[in-house]
C-alpha cells in the first residue's frame, strides 16, 4: 500500500503515481504493475463517465489492448467495428480510408470512452495498481528541488499527500502536474532552460486558432454500420460513428470565433452550420441528442515538455497533441505509454536516462506525423481547401493511402 509519508529510501524499484486515468495513464500503470513496479493511479472523475472524444479506435490499438490484455473485454462491450472512413466536402464530393490501410487483420473500433476508459481501468485495478477515483491531484511536493510527491483532494475535501520517486503527467491536454512544476522553483538549471524552451512552444501554439471541440450521443442517427464518416464545414469539421446500445458519437471541433457566434448553442451550429454539408444533413437530420453536450476548449497541437522536471514526465496528450481529423489520438497515447513504461523499466533509478530514452524514442515515433498534421490542419478549417483536398484524392488512391499512413508513420 502506499504511504502518506515522504520517503528518501527507495524500493527495489521505484514508486511510481501517475495522475489521470485515460487511455496514456491507464495503460502506462498496467505495463509498469506487470514489470513489478509499485503503481498508484489518481483520477479526477468516477468511472465509467463520458468523455468528449470521437471515440474512433484506429486499429493499431488493438494490437496494444492485446498487450494490455483487454481485448476481448474491448471487443465485447458493443461497440461498432468501423471498415472505412469516409471524408465530405460540403458540396458532397468525398473520399474513403479503408481501416485495413492501417492493419490489415483488424477493423477499428467505435465504443464509447466510459466504456473504454473503464475496461482499462479494471485490467489496471486487476495488475495489482492503486487506484485513487474522485480524487484531484493538486500540487506537487519537493525536497531538496527533487519532486517527491503530490498533494491530492479527495471529492470530500480531504487531502492527501502521496510519496512518489516518479511522477506521471496523463492528465491530457491540461498538462496538470507539467503547469504546476513550471510554477514551483526546480533548483536545476536545466529544467530552467526546459521551461523557458517549453515557454517558446507555448507561443508558437499561441499562433493557432483557438477551438471548441463538441460531443453528444444521438439516437435516429441515419448512419450505417461499420462506417466512420467526417464532415467539413465553415471553420471546422466533425465526424459520426456507432457506437454501443443502438447510438451514434456525434463529435466536432470548430473555431472559437465561429461558436461565439452561435452564443456557444451546439444545436444552433449543427442546425445553421454544420447541416450546410450536405451528408451531413442527411444523416444528422433527424437523430436528437440523448444526453447534454460536452464542450471543451482547444488551444494548440504538437509536442510539449515531455520532462518538465528531473523526475517527473508527460504522457499521451500530456506530451503531445494531435489533429483529432487523423482518428488517432487515443493510439499516440497508447504508444507514448508504451515507450514511456519500456525507458522506465530499462533505467528505473535514473531519470536523466529514463528521460533521454524517453526523448528520443518519441521524437523517432512521433515527429513526422505531428509535422505532417501541421501542414493538412490548413485544409481541416477551410471548405475550400479540404473541398479541392478531396477532389484530388478521390482520383488517386495511393497518393490517398500514403496521406493516410503518414499520419501514424515512424521515422
Ligand atoms: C474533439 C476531439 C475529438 C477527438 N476524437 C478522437 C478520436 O476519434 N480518436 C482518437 O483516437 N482520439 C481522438 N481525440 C484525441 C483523444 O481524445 C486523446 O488523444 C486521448 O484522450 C488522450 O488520452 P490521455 O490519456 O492522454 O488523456 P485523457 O483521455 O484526456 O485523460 C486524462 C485524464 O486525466 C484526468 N485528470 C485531469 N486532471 C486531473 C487532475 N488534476 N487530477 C486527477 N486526474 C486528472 C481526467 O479526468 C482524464 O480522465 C479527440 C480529441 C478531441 C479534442
Amino acid at each position: 500500500m502506499y504511504s502518506a509519508v515522504k520517503t528518501k529510501n527507495h524500493n527495489l524499484k521505484a514508486k511510481i503515481v501517475i495522475v489521470g486515468a485515460g487511455p496514456a495513464g491507464a495503460s502506462l500503470a498496467i505495463r509498469l504493475a506487470k514489470n513489478d513496479f509499485s503503481v498508484a493511479l489518481i483520477e479526477r472523475e468516477k468511472f465509467p463517465r463520458h468523455k468528449l472524444c470521437g471515440e474512433f479506435i484506429s486499429p493499431e490499438c488493438l494490437a496494444h489492448f492485446a498487450e494490455l490484455g483487454v481485448l476481448d473485454a474491448m471487443l465485447a462491450a458493443g461497440g461498432d467495428r468501423i471498415s472505412e472512413t469516409v471524408f465530405y466536402a460540403p458540396d458532397g464530393k468525398n473520399v474513403t480510408v479503408p481501416s485495413k490501410w492501417f492493419n490489415n487483420e483488424q477493423n477499428a473500433l467505435s465504443l464509447s470512452r466510459a466504456e473504454m476508459d473503464e475496461r482499462l481501468l479494471e485490467k489496471a485495478r486487476e495488475s495489482g495498481v492503486e487506484i485513487f477515483e474522485e480524487t484531484q491531484a493538486t500540487g506537487i511536493l519537493t525536497e531538496s528541488g527533487r519532486i517527491c510527491g503530490v498533494k491530492l483532494k479527495r471529492q470530500g475535501g480531504e487531502t492527501q499527500e502521496l510519496a512518489a520517486d516518479i511522477l506521471i503527467d496523463a492528465t491530457g491536454r491540461a498538462s496538470v502536474l507539467g503547469k504546476l512544476a513550471e510554477k514551483i522553483e526546480i533548483q536545476n538549471s536545466r529544467f530552467k532552460i526546459q521551461n523557458s524552451e517549453r515557454k517558446s512552444q507555448q507561443l508558437k501554439s499561441g499562433k493557432q486558432k483557438r477551438l471548441v471541440g463538441f460531443k453528444t450521443h444521438l439516437s435516429g442517427a441515419a448512419i450505417e454500420k461499420s462506417r466512420c464518416e467526417i464532415y467539413f464545414f465553415r471553420g471546422g469539421y466533425g465526424g459520426l460513428s456507432r457506437v454501443e446500445n443502438n447510438l451514434a458519437n456525434h463529435c466536432f471541433l470548430i473555431e472559437a470565433a465561429i461558436v461565439k457566434e452561435f452564443s456557444g448553442d451546439a444545436d444552433a451550429i449543427v442546425e445553421k452550420l454544420i447541416f450546410k454539408n450536405k451528408r451531413a444533413a442527411e444523416t444528422l437530420g433527424i437523430a436528437a441528442p440523448v444526453n447534454d453536450w460536452l464542450a471543451v476548449s482547444v488551444d494548440g497541437f504538437g509536442v510539449r515538455n515531455l520532462n518538465p522536471a528531473k523526475n517527473l514526465f508527460a504522457v499521451g496528450d500530456s506530451a503531445a497533441f494531435i489533429d483529432p481529423f487523423t482518428g488517432s489520438g487515443m493510439l499516440m497515447a497508447l504508444e507514448s505509454a508504451k515507450i514511456l513504461s519500456a525507458a522506465i523499466a530499462e533505467n528505473s533509478f535514473a531519470p536523466e536516462l529514463i528521460a533521454a530514452r524517453y526523448r528520443n524514442l518519441h521524437r523517432e515515433k512521433f515527429q513526422n506525423r505531428l509535422r505532417l498534421c501541421a501542414l493538412m490542419r490548413r485544409a481541416a478549417f477551410s471548405p475550400t481547401f479540404s473541398s479541392f483536398l478531396i477532389r484530388a484524392l478521390s482520383a488517386n488512391e495511393s497518393a490517398r493511402a500514403f496521406l493516410a499512413r503518414a499520419t501514424r508513420r515512424s521515422l
